[in-house]
């Protein structure tokens, strides 16, 4: 994602009641944060926060928590909540990898990756989104029949995320290799910005929902 330093955007986002500025606190206790007991759903990397938006609007009962790393794309995410606030969204700015610091055990219900950064050289494999590290993190806290599910046009990281699934203890409930010309998948689909930019661009888009492996 193109990033440009936005004068002001941290102070914006100190500002802001739609972000939860001090989210090691809410560790476990997110139903409060919300006042209800709504099942929580987490994007990371929601980039500027379409999706979760449109999913909070198509689900009014399911709380949203939408993670970003940079100041200056929340920062979008947060003037559009201005214009047209939803009550079941809530935004934190912090590396995902601190994500099992921030939410408790088994206290997400499902968890999205769109169009994640792919991080393409070997080395810097365990900071995609969707490695086996990642899936550790996930796995502390994702409800046991939860789900985790992946979208993205890079099908280089697709493969990759779905080698990663098994010797982790996860397995791929579906999966699709054309994600805009399979009925079943797309049932409810919600594009979210990159979506809407590379299926434009005539790009596939793949997608996987995992989840643990039944014991
Ligand atoms: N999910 C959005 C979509 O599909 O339109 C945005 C996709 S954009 C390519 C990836 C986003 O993830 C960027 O906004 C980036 O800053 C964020 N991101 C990448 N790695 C992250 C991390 N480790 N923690 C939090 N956010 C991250």
């Amino acid at each position: 994602m193109r990033l440009r330093n936005i004068t002001g955007a941290r102070d914006i986002i100190g500002g802001s009641e739609f972000v939860i500025h001090e989210p090691e606190k809410q560790k476990g206790n997110w139903a409060a944060v919300f006042g209800n007991n709504n099942p929580v759903h987490i994007e990371v990397g929601m980039g500027k926060g379409r999706f979760i938006m449109d999913m909070a609007k198509a689900h009014p009962d399911i709380n949203y928590v939408g993670i970003e790393k940079y100041s200056s794309v929340l920062l979008r995410a947060v003037q559009k909540m201005e214009q047209e606030p939803f009550p079941n969204v809530r935004f934190v700015r912090m590396e995902a990898e601190a994500i099992a610091e921030v939410f408790g055990f088994e206290e997400a219900g499902r968890i999205y990756l769109n169009f994640s950064d792919p991080w393409p050289k070997d080395r810097h494999a365990k900071r995609r989104l969707m490695s086996k590290e990642f899936l550790a993190r996930y796995d502390r806290i994702l409800e046991r029949d939860g789900s985790l599910e992946f979208k993205t046009d890079n099908k280089d990281l697709f493969m990759f995320a779905l080698a990663e699934l098994e010797p982790a203890g996860w397995r791929a409930e579906a999966v699709s290799y054309d994600l805009h010309h399979d009925r079943e998948m797309m049932r409810g689909n919600i594009m979210t910005e990159y979506e809407e930019r590379f299926s434009s661009m005539g790009n596939v888009i793949y997608k996987y929902v995992a989840q643990r492996q039944k014991k």
